[in-house]
């Protein structure tokens, strides 16, 4: 089958170059860009102000995506998951969320198929790595949630399945294209990384104008390590003197994401201890309740030791903030629906 040009992830320059190709002027290449990025129309068809014949000829030579929505469900609190397939018949997913503030609306998205980073609690890890997203891929993520709700995504997190910093090029591209095309500000985007020493001196070294999340879940080296494989070559101390140093270079405040798992790092010990570690460190605090689920031996830590710990690190001068649960009668975890299509 004759490969057909892909319209979103494009930007404006390309759309030009392959109208006039195909002896449509520049002007049409404009209608079809907004169309895209600001309206995320369905199909050619709805891009009711170009001219008929300008319309057969993207259906004949071009296509919106080469991904598709393969599956969605819908929690009971509105949270919206879809499953994506890609060109090669892989799956990756996202995550759509409204949180208190009506007006905003979060996209959780991936930048891998499966991840090699291996912590024992997720269950992405449990797919391994397959590969990197292309940046097209990443893009029409976002722009195919829009298409599917007719809703405006106002915040993107970089959280869904893999390590974000091991696709670092189409990242840092995906969030200009975010940022140009789709008119997301910087500031509304958030990266995770589970804590890759070299990349965060790299983005340090960038403009980086959105957060950095720093998944850390443990107090400790010993504790971090048990679960989360990737401590093991990046030690806790020289993880928080990097992000001391990237926040001192960028002026950013980092958020500390920790999931809460009971009798693995929930206790007044582990509160006090982190307290410690990061007392010097420009930061937020995420706390994250489990997720607990079936296929894992973890669980979710009680409501008394949520409150001990919030209260521990409050005390210590830190903001925290406690994620609610979200969709929690739909797939619990990342990774579980691309886990259940590979069956
Ligand atoms: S938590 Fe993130 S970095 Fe760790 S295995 Fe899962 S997707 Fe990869």
């Amino acid at each position: 089958m004759e490969n057909k040009f892909e319209i979103v992830g494009k930007n404006l320059n390309e759309l030009e170059q392959f109208m006039l190709a195909n002896d449509q002027s520049k002007f049409r290449a404009k209608q079809v860009y907004n169309w895209v990025y600001l309206k995320s129309v369905k199909a050619f068809d709805d891009m009711t102000d170009l001219p008929l014949s300008a319309r057969e000829l993207l259906k004949e030579k071009a296509q919106l995506c080469s991904v598709s929505i393969r599956d969605k469900q819908v929690s009971k609190d509105g949270t919206m998951k879809f499953l994506f397939e890609l060109k090669d018949g892989s799956f990756a997913e996202a995550v759509l969320m409204r949180f208190d503030n009506r007006a905003n609306l979060t996209a959780c998205i991936s930048t891998q198929v499966g991840c090699p980073m291996g912590c024992t609690f997720c269950a992405t890890a449990k797919l391994g790595f397959v590969r990197n997203l292309e940046i097209d891929e990443i893009i029409q993520q976002i722009f195919l949630i829009q298409a599917d709700t007719g809703l405006k995504v106002t915040n993107i997190v970089y959280m869904g399945q893999g390590e974000p910093l091991l696709n670092f090029d189409n990242l840092i591209g995906s969030i200009k294209v975010f940022r140009e095309h789709f008119q997301i500000g910087a500031r509304r985007i958030t990266v995770s990384t589970c804590g890759l020493i070299p990349q965060i001196n790299k983005l340090a070294e960038l403009d980086f104008q959105s957060t950095l999340a720093i998944s850390l879940h443990a107090p400790n080296q010993e504790k971090r390590q048990e679960i989360m494989p990737v401590a093991k070559k990046y030690k806790y101390d020289e993880l928080i003197s990097t992000l001391r140093k990237y926040t001192d270079t960028t002026g950013r405040r980092v958020t500390v994401e920790y999931v809460l798992m009971r009798d693995v790092n929930d206790s007044v010990d582990d509160a006090k201890q982190l307290a410690h570690a990061i007392a010097k460190l420009k930061s937020n605090v995420n706390l994250i309740v489990y997720n607990q689920n079936e296929k894992s031996s973890y669980k979710k830590p009680t409501k008394e030791a949520i409150q001990k710990f919030k209260y521990l690190l409050e005390a210590s001068g830190k903001k925290v903030t406690i994620r609610l649960e979200r969709g929690a009668d739909i797939d619990a975890a990342c990774g579980q629906l691309s886990a259940k299509m590979k069956k």
